[in-house]
C-alpha cells in the first residue's frame, strides 16, 4: 500500500480517470486510459491492400499475389508495402489525439507496441534503419515532439526483442523542408504535385542499398510516406516499408485528413465520394486506398 503522502503524490503526478472515457482508472498506469477503453482497439481486417493496406470490400478478388487496390494498380505508390494495425477510428483515434493534441507521451508506447505488430508481417532484411516521418521545425517547436519519432523508438525496441534483424531508430535521415499547405479540396495528381520538395534525405545521410522502415502515426491517403519513399529511392534506398499505428477507412478518411491537418495528408470530400478509383470502379469500402 502507499502511504497518504506518496497516494497524493500520485494523484498530482498521474490523472485518475480515464482520459477517453472518464471513467475512474483502476490501475495504476503511466498512461491514463482505462482497459475497457483499449480492450475496444482492434486490428484492420485481413481484406487489406497488399501494397498500401487501404481496407477492400468485401468479395474483392484475391489473386495470388494478394489483392492490390484500384489506385495501387494504377499508380504504384513509392513504397514497397504499407501495413497498419488498426482502423482509425473510436478509441485507436482518441489515443493518437491524446499523444498528438494533449501530449500523454505515454500513449507512444502503445502505439509503437502497435506499430511493431503490424510490421511482424513484414520480410525484413538482417538490418533496418527506422525512419519517422518528420515535422517541419515549426511545427516541431509547437509541439515540441514528433510523435512519429517517439513511436518508432517504442516500435524499435519491440521489434528488437522479436527479431534477428538489427533495428536502428534513424530520425535524422528524413528533413521536412516545407510548412504544410492545407491539400483541401485538391485532386491526387494536385496533391502529389503539392507534396514535390517537401521532403529531403539530409545531406551526411547515406541510405544507398539500406532498408528503410518508414514509421508515422496514421497512414490517411498515403500521399506522404509515398512521398518520403520517392526522396529515398532517388537517394539509393533499396527496400522502403512503411508500418503506421492506424489506417483511415472509408469515412474516417475525411475526418482524418481534417484533424491531421499537420501531416499534410489533407483530403476533400470530393476525393471520398469520387465513383472510381485508378479507373477501377470500387465499392464504398475501398475509398480508403493510398495514393
Ligand atoms: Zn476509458
Ligand atoms: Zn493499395
Amino acid at each position: 500500500m502507499m502511504s497518504g503522502a506518496a497516494q497524493s503524490l500520485f494523484a498530482a503526478l498521474f490523472p485518475s480517470e480515464c482520459r477517453i472515457c472518464n471513467a475512474p482508472l483502476a490501475n495504476l498506469s503511466r498512461l491514463p486510459v482505462c482497459t475497457e477503453c483499449l480492450g475496444r482497439i482492434v486490428p484492420v481486417p485481413d481484406t487489406q491492400c497488399g501494397v498500401c493496406a487501404a481496407v477492400l470490400p468485401p468479395g474483392y478478388p484475391f489473386g495470388p499475389e494478394g489483392a492490390v487496390c484500384g489506385q495501387c494498380r494504377a499508380d504504384l505508390p513509392s513504397f514497397d508495402r504499407a501495413v497498419c494495425f488498426g482502423p482509425y477510428s473510436d478509441t485507436l483515434r482518441e489515443l493518437i489525439h491524446l499523444l498528438k493534441y494533449r501530449h500523454v507521451r505515454p500513449a507512444a508506447n502503445l502505439l509503437g507496441r502497435y506499430v511493431a505488430r503490424a510490421a511482424r508481417a513484414l520480410p525484413f532484411g538482417g538490418r533496418v534503419m527506422v525512419v519517422p516521418v518528420p515535422l517541419h521545425k515549426s511545427k516541431w517547436r509547437e509541439r515540441t515532439f514528433n510523435q512519429a519519432e517517439l513511436i518508432a523508438w517504442a516500435a524499435m525496441r519491440d521489434l528488437g526483442a522479436q527479431c534477428a534483424t538489427a533495428f536502428q531508430v534513424r530520425a535524422d535521415v528524413l528533413v521536412r523542408r516545407h510548412a504544410t499547405v492545407s491539400q483541401v479540396g485538391m485532386s491526387r495528381e494536385q496533391r502529389k504535385n503539392n507534396l514535390r520538395g517537401a521532403f529531403a534525405v539530409s545531406g551526411h545521410a547515406d541510405v544507398r542499398g539500406a532498408e528503410i522502415l518508414l514509421v508515422d502515426d496514421v497512414l490517411t491517403t498515403g500521399a506522404t510516406v509515398s512521398e518520403c519513399a520517392r526522396v529515398l529511392r532517388i537517394a539509393g534506398a533499396d527496400k522502403i516499408w512503411v508500418a503506421t499505428a492506424a489506417r483511415a477507412v472509408q469515412d474516417s478518411v475525411a475526418a482524418a485528413s481534417y484533424s491531421q491537418a499537420d501531416s499534410g495528408e489533407g483530403t476533400s470530400p470530393e476525393w471520398n465520394t469520387s465513383e472510381q478509383v485508378g479507373g477501377v470502379p470500387v465499392q464504398a469500402g475501398a475509398r480508403g486506398t493510398s495514393i
